[in-house]
């Protein structure tokens, strides 16, 4: 897959290939996700039978070239994907998320060749991957990470606990940020590709959360944790940039996974409206309720095009560090003011779980807190401004 674009072209158009990709997810999202959805978010589970037809599918290694077993796509068709799927359920999403733009983003960028013929092909095709950077006291301060990395012979020994792993209890590789060098702060900072298997590796609790509720949440116990030497992603000491620069392409997901969940919820809405009668006449036919929806689809185009434009940056190999920030920034914001009206829309219904709207409510908040919390993309938007 490859994503032709010219500057010319806008930014919304989708190429022939991109289209037919974006068809083929929103029905895989339709046929398989939607009738799943009310009972994982209850049971704060995901159903296992998903796992296996994203994989079949393509979506878990859409950037991976096709000799090592991936579909060989852009980024941009990730950003795709992650919005087709958030239009129907952002905790599926958030999986394949995970794995394209953060695991598979960083092994393609920083791993070895031999670790590249070791890894990618089982993530192209069975294994789901987790990005483990946030502790218990270094979230937005991630670089105060406490895990320690020691040198033993041919092995390194990770000591440390991760929290909030997204598909932590799924995951059979781990990309793992640990010092290595304390005295050096941050620039002690390495990755290190763990497996599940390793001796000393261990999921711990799973958090029971307000949204993306399927999406797994875990804590990872590194107890002694034996990695052999060859583990190291990129250089030791170098894991600061791995992950800086891992999550500024992360961004544009989260910013993606926002505009689905918008979407999604204003589809909702609208459809409800047209229906419910009061006064007489559908509720959508009132000004009033029209210049909402206005107001909403407004900005949610505006937020697609933000998600878009860093994307498509990102995929042109141009800096995008500025416009990922500033689209998940805004994609989150969007997310969060158009499915509070698309509740409202709805009235009463809107606060039940009957229909899909207050779920969309629940799910768009984590957009301002993970890949760094809004204000830190405020800080990352006004350190560029400023320099
Ligand atoms: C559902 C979920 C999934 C997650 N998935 C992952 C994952 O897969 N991998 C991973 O590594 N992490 C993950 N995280 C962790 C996430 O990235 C962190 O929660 C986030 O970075 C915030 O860190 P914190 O929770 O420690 O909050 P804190 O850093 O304690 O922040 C608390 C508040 O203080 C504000 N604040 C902090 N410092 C400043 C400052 N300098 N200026 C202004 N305001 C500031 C923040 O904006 C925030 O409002 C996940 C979290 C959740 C909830």
């Amino acid at each position: 897959m490859t994503a032709p674009q010219t500057a010319a072209t806008p930014l919304t158009a989708l190429s022939a290939e991109e289209a037919m990709f974006q068809e083929a997810v929103r029905e895989f999202a339709e046929e398989k996700v939607r009738p799943l959805s009310h009972e994982m978010d209850e049971k704060g589970a995901l159903d296992p039978s998903l796992i296996p037809p994203c994989f079949a599918m393509g979506l878990m290694g859409i950037e991976i070239p096709e000799a090592l077993g991936g579909a060989g796509g852009s980024f941009f068709l990730a950003a795709l994907a992650v919005e087709a799927l958030s239009q129907v359920d952002p905790a599926v999403a958030i999986l394949v998320d995970v794995q394209n733009t953060l695991v598979n983003n960083c092994l393609l960028r920083w791993a070895s060749d031999e670790q590249q013929r070791r890894y990618l092909p089982r993530l192209a095709s069975e294994w789901v991957g987790a990005y483990a950077l946030s502790e218990p006291a270094a979230g937005s301060d991630a670089f105060g990470l406490e895990t320690r990395a020691e040198r033993k012979g041919d092995q390194w020994i990770l000591n440390g606990r991760k929290l909030w792993i997204t598909n932590g209890a799924e995951a059979t590789l781990y990309v793992v940020f640990a010092n290595a060098n304390p005295s050096q702060g941050h620039k002690g900072i390495t990755a290190f590709l763990v497996e599940r298997g390793f001796a000393g590796f261990a999921v711990g609790k799973k958090e029971d959360k307000l949204g993306i509720r399927a999406s797994s949440t875990t804590e990872l116990i590194l107890d002694g944790c034996e990695v052999p030497a060859d583990n190291v992603l990129g250089d030791v000491g170098k894991g600061y940039k791995v992950s800086i620069e891992t999550l500024n392409e992360g961004r544009i997901g989260i910013g993606a996974q926002m505009v689905g969940v918008a979407g999604g919820a204003l589809l909702a809405a609208t459809r409800y409206g047209k229906e419910r009668r009061q006064f007489g006449k559908p509720i959508v036919e009132f000004q009033g309720v029209q210049f909402q929806l206005a107001q909403a689809v407004t900005e949610l185009e505006a937020a697609r095009l933000m998600v878009y434009n860093a994307a498509r940056l990102k995929d042109a190999g141009k800096p995008f560090t500025q416009q990922a920030a500033m689209a998940k920034l805004f994609a989150s914001q969007v997310a969060e003011r158009v499915t509070s009206l698309c509740v409202e829309l709805l009235g009463g219904y809107g606060y039940t779980k009957e229909y899909p709207v207050e779920k969309f409510y629940r799910d768009a908040k984590i957009g301002t807190i993970y890949e760094g919390t809004s204000n830190m993309q405020l800080q990352t938007i006004a350190k560029l401004l400023l320099k």
